[in-house]
């Protein structure tokens, strides 16, 4: 069986001479599914990728490979009665993972959505009565003694000061769950767990079915509809293959809990922006991890825990 390099050889016969764009289109063309690439061939790909998005954004860009350490399993926790709303966490995260921020229609993705939701009160007794006269369709429980007109969580909010009077948050991103209905469906294999436990996109894999939409029960995957808007001085030269790399028209995207930062021992960047210290991240196998103490000791919930899908991103209150 023909190895890339060979391929890559083969390319630069059949291109002209000196012709780079030629051959590393014709690499790329026959690369593999990176789940399935020998270190040499995960080597050549960073080459080709760093060189490339170098010359694309006018700056030295870095496309990390670094895998899975062992005894790491990656876990997220978030207090909800915390969080005030300020969607700091949007910002940074679509800044750090190079999401695409233009204006037009399909242009912007954000990983992260911070759902602002009515305070209410939560009554066991009035569950089988249905919701209060004159309110129209409720979604989310039986919202008793209703303090505004939010009905169902919004994301799309631009309060003149958080956190608001009777609002409640709860952000929301990939789960990261350790039985992804969205691997599961993937025709083409590009999405998959990592073995310290975030699911992963090979954006070169990538067909655009959007399978993988449909079968996520937390709307965490975004679909590129159009190329990407990535201001060159904007771009964030930090990368990680599986993770914020610059992304092309027609593949999906999502959270990753910033591999390039926490397989280097950092915090995802929604973690280290959050003012009010609601985010929490770390290593779920280690017992005196600051997650594994949140489990261990809080009120802690995992969203539509229902389905079965085990995310590693839990919700907690003190
Ligand atoms: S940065 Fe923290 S407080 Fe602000 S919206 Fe995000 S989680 Fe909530
Ligand atoms: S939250 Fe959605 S995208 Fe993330 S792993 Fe679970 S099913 Fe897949």
């Amino acid at each position: 069986m023909l190895g890339l390099s060979s391929l890559m050889g083969t390319g630069a016969l059949m291109a002209p001479e000196g012709d780079a764009k030629a051959a590393v289109e014709w690499a790329e063309h026959f690369q593999k599914n990176y789940r399935l690439m020998t270190d040499e061939e995960k080597s050549e790909a960073r080459l080709r990728l760093e060189k490339r998005y170098s010359e694309e954004y006018s700056k030295k860009v870095a496309v990390d490979i670094t895998g899975p350490q062992p005894g790491m399993l990656m876990g997220y926790a978030l207090n909800v009665r915390k969080c005030i709303g300020c969607r700091r966490c949007v910002k940074a995260c679509v800044a750090e993972n190079n999401q695409s921020r233009g204006e037009r229609p399909g242009e912007r993705i954000e990983w992260i959505q911070v759902l602002r939701m009515e305070r209410g009160e939560f009554s066991q007794e009035k569950m089988d009565q249905g919701y209060p006269e004159g309110l129209g369709i409720q979604v989310g429980g039986n919202a008793y003694s209703p303090a505004g007109q939010v009905l169902e969580g919004q994301y799309h909010y631009k309060p003149e000061a958080v956190p608001e009077k009777d609002a409640t948050y709860m952000p929301i991103a990939c789960m990261q769950c350790e039985k992804p209905p969205c691997v599961k469906v993937c025709p083409v294999r590009t999405t998959y767990r990592e073995g310290d436990g975030p699911v992963v996109i090979d954006y070169n894999w990538c067909i655009g079915c959007k399978m993988c939409m449909n079968a996520c029960p937390y709307w965490a995957r975004r679909f590129n509809l159009t190329t990407p808007v990535l201001p060159k001085d904007a771009m964030n030269p930090v990368t990680h293959y599986l993770g914020n790399r610059p992304r092309m028209r027609g593949v999906v995207e999502k959270c990753h809990w910033c591999l390039q930062r926490t397989r280097h021992n950092r915090y995802p960047a929604c973690v280290e922006v959050c003012p009010v210290g609601a985010r929490k991240f770390g290593n779920l196998l280690d017992p005196e991890s600051e997650v594994s103490k949140v489990l261990a000791r809080k009120n802690v919930f995992r969203l539509k825990a229902e389905l079965n899908t085990y995310p590693k991103f839990f919700y907690f209150y003190d």
